[in-house]
């Protein structure tokens, strides 16, 4: 018996519920991973007993020796996988490393261009919900409309007329490769700062199955939960030592206290699962899922914005389909397929309905699936949004589901 299981055991329940729930479902959450035993051993380990403000070498409390190895190893690796010179391990999540940033280098007020959310941006990049939107002046840029992909020259024209102090560059539903270096080539026509926030792709850099926003990004973001597998958290790496200074400062004590010891143990050790050559074939095949879904689901009918996906990722426009992104999400879910609805490009319905379906490889990927299996869930997601009203069929559609993820189990 489990010492949650002996002292919590409603607790407990709901624990042993989700895992059951994680094994037998199908999960295409594009920011979804499985972190390891390892990571999860980190992260649960008695690390978590320690207050260490401050940085490694130079806290404010005793007996830090022990987790300043931690966080020396998680920086060490880091520097290594992303080929960075400075980095920042303490940040509690992918939207407080934006906010350190934000801080490290602006003023409220100031203006900061960055991808709209309903174009694939993040709500830290600012929109009005978020402080991002509340404290800066934001002037978003998307997606063109007939290629629905990034058009690099009109960004540069909608640089030169807002003038930006900060241009943030990556998101979290754009599935086409982004380009940093002319990215870079505008921040500099307009004298801006450079943000490229790699929350989602951030396994397929390190792996180089992405361009790295490393050598052109005055300063790049990620979390470390998503496509790099690591326990949730966040991470900065900076171009500069004067720029790393400033992110230090605005991390602590300018945005958060004590560092989460047993977190940034995690990250050190999915830094170090990250240097393998298994992590590199999931990230290859991490794309190579998405590319072969993606083409199935094409041949099928669906509309798939910009046509295709360079990543782990794809969206699904289902206006061809009548159906909206909730129904679609709904139904997937009965049929034991996990995704989320997401808008699209030019969007005409709430964020709460939405007109399409966000698929991701990674954590089907981690769990061992290939090419065959994405064929096999292709005919599944066909299924199930074509016949959202047939409880029967979606029934008998999740028993096959769970037939599947039988035969790739998450903690082989
Ligand atoms: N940046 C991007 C591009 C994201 O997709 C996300 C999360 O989905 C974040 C930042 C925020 O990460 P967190 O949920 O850890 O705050």
């Amino acid at each position: 018996m489990s010492y949650i299981e002996k002292i919590d055991p409603e607790l407990s329940e709901a624990i042993n519920k989700e895992a059951e729930r994680q094994e037998y479902k199908l999960n295409l959450i594009a920011s979804e991973n499985y972190a390891s035993k390892a990571v999860m051993e980190a992260q649960g380990s008695i690390l978590t007993n320690k207050y260490a403000e401050g940085y490694s070498g130079k806290r404010y409390y005793g007996g830090c020796d022990f987790v300043d190895v931690a966080e020396d190893l998680a920086i060490a690796r880091a520097k290594e996988i992303f080929n960075a010179k400075y980095v920042n391990v303490q940040p509690h999540s992918g939207s407080g490393a934006n906010m350190a940033v934000y801080f490290s280098v602006l003023q409220p007020g100031d203006t900061i261009m960055s991808m709209d959310l309903s174009h694939g941006g993040h709500l830290s990049h600012g929109s009005p919900v978020s402080f991002s939107g509340k404290l800066y002046n934001v002037v978003p840029y998307g997606v063109s409309k007939e290629t629905e992909m990034l058009d690099y020259s009109e960004l540069l024209e909608k640089a030169k007329k807002c003038k930006p102090q900060l241009i943030v560059c990556g998101a979290s539903a754009y599935p086409r490769e982004i380009d940093f270096k002319q990215f870079r080539e505008i921040a500099d026509e307009v004298g801006a700062y450079l943000l490229a926030d790699i929350a989602h792709i951030a396994g397929l850099v390190v792996a180089g199955v992405h361009q790295s926003p490393v050598p052109y990004a005055d300063f790049v973001t990620s979390t470390t939960h998503k496509t790099l597998r690591g326990p949730r958290g966040g991470m900065i790496i900076s171009r500069t030592e004067e720029l790393a200074a400033k992110v230090d400062k605005a991390v602590f004590p300018g945005i958060q206290g004590g560092p989460l010891m047993h977190i940034i143990a995690g990250k050190a050790v999915a830094f170090k699962e990250a240097m393998s050559d298994q992590f590199k074939r999931d990230q290859v095949q991490t794309v190579k899922n998405a590319k072969t879904l993606c083409k199935c689901l094409k041949e099928k009918g669906f509309n798939i914005v910009s046509g295709g996906t360079d990543n782990h990722l794809m969206l699904v426009n289902l206006n061809n389909m009548n159906i909206t992104g909730k129904d679609a999400e709904a139904a997937l879910s009965k049929a034991g397929i996990i995704a989320n609805k997401n808008t699209v490009p030019f969007e005409t319905r709430s964020p709460f309905v939405t007109s399409g379906v966000r698929f991701g490889t990674p954590a089907c990927t981690t769990r061992g699936m290939k090419e065959k299996e994405m064929e096999i869930i292709a005919d599944y997601i066909e299924i199930a949004i074509k016949n959202a009203e047939n409880d029967n069929l979606l029934s008998e559609i999740s028993g096959k589901v769970r037939e599947l993820c039988s035969k790739f189990p998450v903690y082989r």
